[in-house]
């Protein structure tokens, strides 16, 4: 299958079955937006809930939280990103496409280049020179480009009921002013209410260290997590879900002793991979990257990122960072609060004496929820070639979920909708329900376009009623991987659906 096909093929499952469609679309739909339908959204809870498990409530050393989304803005001050949170934007003087400059394709400054007029398919060519930012348009290859403006990503709004705009028109009804001054009237308007939309969760971990620690008691080594939406004004959305303005992050902040972070850096990284490992069925579409050293963010002082072989190359699905103490410091400087641990046990390396006060250093591990969606999506998408009753070439489409976190565990179909079957497929409907599992009861169709569905959708058992179930209380069970069908007891098709659906460990 030609790679960029596995995509089209993915986003049009996601519309069809109801995984994702896109935002508003009725109304045509808005650019970088998505919305999660009734199999999306049972796909994202799980892959959250695996995470979460992961980090929670299998080890004793990590605890949640779930911060607001609108913080203080002091606290984007202070981390850097007002500042600091921005992209080069470049608009291409030739097809108008407006692009990040450190993300497209790179070429050595005066590499002569030859492009369509227009960035049109065919048509006049002409002939450039790459400029010494050293690259081209990422989608018409031309080297006519504007001069990099940087673009803050954060989301800027207002809280409280003063509309800055009415505010502004008022202060400068009748004025003669400056463009200078009037920035400055609207800056100071904005100035008591604007807020911004978190770019990112970790912040709140940072901020509400001294509350999480002092409240559970937790000694270093610990971790903070947490999972939720975070938003960036990205110049450029691509790759359906891959980069979205909205979208969740699963991000975990674990604060160390100073001069531990290589030893737990290794340890994250390759927790992370084990992690991805568990639930995938190519784990060779996984690796760690090291950031290089003029890669790395000026809080970092090592990185890696977690990547995926997405059809269109490796893409950064997971930064695993070494953050050193930069954020506490900076937050316990702005706010005069102090953010650090003491630890009672340990000589100060300074004086020598029993008891060292520190301001811990912190790993972060920090994932894409929406992201991992889209890689496990297309890493679950298998199409088998075979042949139907009549030896006509079929193919059939179904993706491989581990079975923890596909959306629906199993699909309970009587053969026909009478004679009782309806009232006994309900019944084990019913117990794998207060199981608290997700299952589906499919009465319309055939049975094969019922199978066939189901694969498309990732149920990894099909249990099937028939007359003979009627009889003897044993049912059918067809696995989703290998389409074979085995006769079992009810009871233990149950078992079998109930096990299966553990997260494994
Ligand atoms: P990229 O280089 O792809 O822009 P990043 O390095 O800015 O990503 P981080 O700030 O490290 O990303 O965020 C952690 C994770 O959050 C990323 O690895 C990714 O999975 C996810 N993420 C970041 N930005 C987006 C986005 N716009 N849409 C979807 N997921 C995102």
């Amino acid at each position: 299958m030609n790679e960029l096909d596995l995509m089209t093929k993915i986003v049009s499952l996601c519309k069809r079955r109801g995984f994702v469609f896109q935002s508003s679309e009725i109304y045509g739909g808005l650019k970088s937006a998505y919305d999660y339908g009734p199999l999306g959204v049972e796909l994202k809870r799980n892959i959250a809930a695996a995470w979460w498990r992961s980090m929670v409530y299998e080890r004793d050393d990590i605890v949640g939280i779930d911060a607001s989304i609108v913080m203080h803005p002091k606290v984007w001050e202070t981390s850097g990103h007002v500042s600091g949170f921005s992209d080069p934007l470049v608009d291409c003087l030739n097809c108008k496409e407006r692009f990040r400059g450190d993300k497209a394709p790179q070429m050595a400054a005066g590499t002569e280049v030859v492009y369509i007029k227009g960035g049109k398919d065919k048509g006049e060519k002409i002939k450039g020179v790459v400029n010494s930012r050293g690259y081209v348009c990422p989608i018409c290859g031309s080297s006519e480009l504007s001069e990099e403006r940087q673009f803050n990503g954060m989301f800027r709004t207002t809280l409280g009921p003063v509309d800055p705009l009415d505010e502004f028109f008022r202060e400068i009804k009748g004025k003669d002013l400056s463009e200078r001054d009037m920035r400055g009237i609207y800056e100071n308007i904005t100035k008591s209410s604007l807020v911004y939309l978190r770019p990112e969760t970790a912040q709140a971990m940072f901020v509400q260290f001294l509350n999480v620690q002092q409240t559970t008691s937790m000694k270093v080594p610990f971790g903070i997590a947490q999972q939720g939406k975070s938003f960036r004004n990205e110049i450029t959305v691509e790759h359906f879900i891959f980069r979205s303005c909205e979208f969740e992050q699963m991000e975990m902040e674990f604060f160390i002793e100073p001069g531990t972070q290589a030893e737990w850096l290794k340890y994250w990284t390759d927790n992370r991979m084990a992690w991805y490992a568990k639930y995938t069925n190519s784990p060779t579409n996984f690796r760690l990257r090291q950031h290089d050293r003029d890669e790395l963010a000026h809080y970092s002082d090592d990185c890696f990122d977690v990547e995926y072989l997405y059809p269109w190359g490796w893409g950064e699905l997971e930064g695993v960072a070494s953050r050193t103490d930069y954020d506490l410091k900076k937050h316990a400087g702005a706010t005069g609060v102090k953010l650090s641990y003491f630890d009672q046990n340990k000589a100060d390396p300074e004086t020598g004496k029993m008891g060292w006060r520190y301001v811990p250093y912190v790993i972060e591990p920090a994932a894409g929820l929406t992201r991992t969606f889209l890689a496990l999506m297309l890493d679950a998408y298998t199409e088998e070639k075979g042949v139907d009753a009549e030896g006509k070439e079929k193919s059939r489409v179904f993706l491989k979920f581990h079975p923890s976190i596909a959306p629906i565990k199993a699909a309970i179909l009587p053969l026909v909708k009478k004679d009782g079957q309806p009232e006994k497929a309900n019944e084990i409907a019913k117990k794998l329900r207060e199981a608290g599992l997700n299952v589906s009861y499919d009465e319309q169709q055939s049975i094969g376009k019922r199978y066939a569905k189901h694969d498309e959708v990732g149920t990894p058992f099909c249990i099937t009623i028939d007359p003979d179930t009627m009889k003897d209380d044993t049912v059918t069970i067809r696995y989703r991987d290998t389409a074979e069908q085995r006769r079992m007891p009810i009871a233990e098709a149950i078992e079998t659906v109930i096990q299966s659906s553990r997260h494994p460990l």
